[in-house]
């Protein structure tokens, strides 16, 4: 079936729609265990982008998984589909010109890969936020850790499922180090290039 879907050349492209906007587009990508601190972080990252008139959209686990993504469930195979949709997905707000924040676990190393392949590795910024699962699982924000422990959750990352570290992420944060504006900071400095474009 895939050899006859052939692209239509359309007349506008991302520079030109990047060029409406006045800033780049590219993917920021939370990567860390459950309570880390990926949404937090993702939110505070987006008001700080949109107070400065940039245009984004942020993808998460809650509007993903729920809709797109329902149909899916733990296991490394559904994982795996899981952040393959959600890299296409990001792949097209980019497309549109959008910055697009997602905050995802994605515990395996080789997913991630394959959202860099999909969206070049410079559209993609890698951020890992490095909290310790024993702070994790003091937060433990959902009350998601004590039902794993009880094992009323299987296949919970950092419990019973593995969780692969990134080797050379863009951005590490250790928020048991510093503070959520700090977090802030460091990824906007990280992206201020990537957000100018040629006028
Ligand atoms: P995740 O999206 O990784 O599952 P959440 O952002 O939902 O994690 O939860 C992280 C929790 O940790 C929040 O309750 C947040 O208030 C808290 N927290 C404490 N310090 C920090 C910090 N420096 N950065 C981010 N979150 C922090």
């Amino acid at each position: 079936m895939q050899e006859n879907v052939i692209p239509h050349n359309f007349s506008v492209d991302r520079e030109m729609r990047s060029s409406i906007k006045g800033h780049g587009s590219f993917l920021l990508w939370f990567t860390g265990l459950s309570g880390s601190g990926k949404s937090t972080i993702a939110n505070a990252v987006e008001k700080e982008l949109v107070n400065r008139g940039i245009h984004t959209y942020i993808l998460d686990g809650d509007n993903v998984r729920k809709g797109l993504n329902n149909n899916l469930s733990f296991s490394p195979e559904d994982r795996k589909e899981n952040i393959r949709r959600i890299a296409e997905v990001a792949n097209l707000m980019v497309d549109a010109g959008l910055v697009t924040l997602a905050a995802f676990v994605s515990p395996y190393k080789k997913d991630r890969e394959n959202i860099k392949q999909i969206l070049g590795a410079d559209r993609y910024v890698e951020i890992f936020v490095n909290t310790p699962i024993e702070e994790c699982e003091r937060r433990d924000v959902k009350g998601l850790y004590a039902k794993a422990r009880a094992g009323e959750i299987k296949d919970f990352t950092g419990v019973h499922a593995p969780y692969e570290a990134p080797v050379s992420p863009d951005v590490e944060i250790d928020t048991t180090q510093v503070s959520v504006a700090q977090a802030v900071e460091t990824v906007v400095k990280h992206i201020e290039n990537k957000l100018k474009i040629d006028e």
